[in-house]
């Protein structure tokens, strides 16, 4: 169990738009939880990558490819899916923001 860094409520997990966030419902405050949403993300970007660097059709299975690019490459995939994770954090906290006003 999460605590608010803000004024210390317990953090509820709340799904949305395929994500795990964890909740402050007292004050607003929300963040990405950190497990299963991550390794979705990582995945998509994954498979961005895989179309980039090879331009040709895959020959293998999809779960054969993802194998082999996560052994060679995951650690720069990792960084950058961080980074789009916090840009979609804030905007989405915004409208969580509005939401409880309204
Ligand atoms: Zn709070």
């Amino acid at each position: 169990m999460k605590f608010c860094p803000k004024c210390g409520s317990v953090l509820i997990p709340v799904k949305e738009k395929g994500h795990v966030y964890l909740v402050c419902k007292k004050c607003g405050y929300k963040e990405l939880a950190a497990d299963e949403t991550y390794v979705e993300k990582t995945k998509v970007e994954r498979k961005k990558k895989i179309k980039e660097f090879t331009g040709e059709p895959p020959k293998e299975s999809e779960e054969e490819r993802e194998y082999v690019l996560e052994s060679f490459s995951s650690g720069e995939l990792d960084q950058e899916a961080e980074e789009e994770e916090e840009e979609e954090e804030e905007e989405e906290e915004d409208a969580y923001r509005r939401r409880e006003r309204a």
